[in-house]
């Protein structure tokens, strides 16, 4: 049993439907915390302005209730005040470490910031730094990316999924975007505003986000926040090529299943069978699933892909 103040939170973005990738890690957080004593918050991550889908956060709701997740508090929605994540960044530019940068992607790739393999960013590195950058003052929202002055240095932490990790952030993607010039914050500093204000003590999440837990240590530091939280970053469901989970594997929404017919049991039979739970594909209830879950056994479990047959079990369920 965790502390009875232990709080996780499901965090959709909405800029799309629920597939079943994003299904197979509410339901395993959603697991975790109802077995044992966690509570949970629902919180809409709404920043991302030119992705967010008008409806979409309707929809997310609906469907996260249909499988038979629910929720303590909530749904939050982030845009709905910016002014945590504002003060945020007063404290940073304050304290030398946040600095405004124009620098277009263009630019920062000719000088020598290397692009990531699939994140869409580029490294910025160091060198970048404007001059005086450690002097700005105070944090002025003038349409400018301000970035976070990351430090050289490996942050470790245990997963309690993916084990230890060393990460060193100031190498693998530099100095990134806190503040973005359409005057919303970026993902990494408002998810550590919030997870710290709403008082979140565990985080479970896709293994796409693994990187990012290290800048959001980071920003803990430098914010003078309590400490990070248990991290457990679960496996991504994969398609027969090997690769995550997206639209060029047909359509794995939860409500085009749903839409057909089929019942939500069906759903969570397979995200249970994905786990590791049964050995064969069975329909189960959210509350089944709760009482066999176990989060430790997810790390050596989790080998299954979504394969042609899973979608065709599915649809014989309707
Ligand atoms: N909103 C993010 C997503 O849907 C999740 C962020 C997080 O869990 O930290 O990918």
């Amino acid at each position: 049993m965790l502390p009875q103040t232990s709080t996780t939170r499901l965090a959709p973005s909405p800029t799309g439907a629920l597939h079943l990738g994003n299904a197979f890690a509410f339901l395993v957080n959603w697991a975790f915390a109802r077995a044992n004593g966690v509570r949970i918050i629902l919180r809409i991550e709404d920043l991302d302005g030119p992705r967010v889908k008008w409806g979409a956060a309707d929809d997310i709701v609906g469907t996260l209730r249909w499988l038979g997740i629910d929720w303590d508090e909530g749904p939050h929605f982030q845009s709905g005040d910016l002014s945590p994540y504002v003060r945020a960044m007063r404290t940073l530019a304050e304290r030398g470490l946040a600095y405004p940068s124009d620098l277009s992607r263009g630019e920062i790739e000719a000088a020598g910031g290397a692009p990531q393999e699939g994140s869409g960013e580029s490294r910025f590195p160091a060198s970048l730094r404007p001059r005086d950058w450690d002097a700005v003052g105070g944090f002025v929202d003038t349409g400018t990316n301000w970035r976070f002055a990351t430090p050289d240095r490996v942050v470790r932490f245990c997963d309690r999924v993916a084990g230890e990790q060393a990460i060193n952030p100031s190498a693998s993607i530099g100095d990134f975007v806190l503040w973005t010039k359409r005057g919303v914050p970026s993902y990494q500093l408002a998810v550590v505003v919030d997870d710290a204000r709403q008082g979140v003590t565990e985080v479970v999440r896709g293994n796409d986000l693994l990187d990012s837990a290290a800048r959001q240590a980071l920003l803990y530091e430098a914010l003078g926040f309590a400490a990070i939280p248990n991290y457990s970053h679960v496996p991504l469901v994969v398609g027969p090529d090997g690769r995550r989970l997206a639209k060029r594997h047909g359509d794995s929404r939860v409500e085009h299943y749903r839409g057909k017919g089929v019942p939500a049991e069906a759903v969570v039979g397979l995200v249970a069978h994905w786990c590791g739970m049964t050995p064969r594909l069975e329909p189960l209830t959210a509350i089944e699933f709760r009482d066999g879950f176990s989060l430790g056994r997810l790390a050596g479990a989790f080998t299954r892909q979504f394969l042609p047959k899973d979608d065709a079990w599915l649809l014989s369920q309707a």
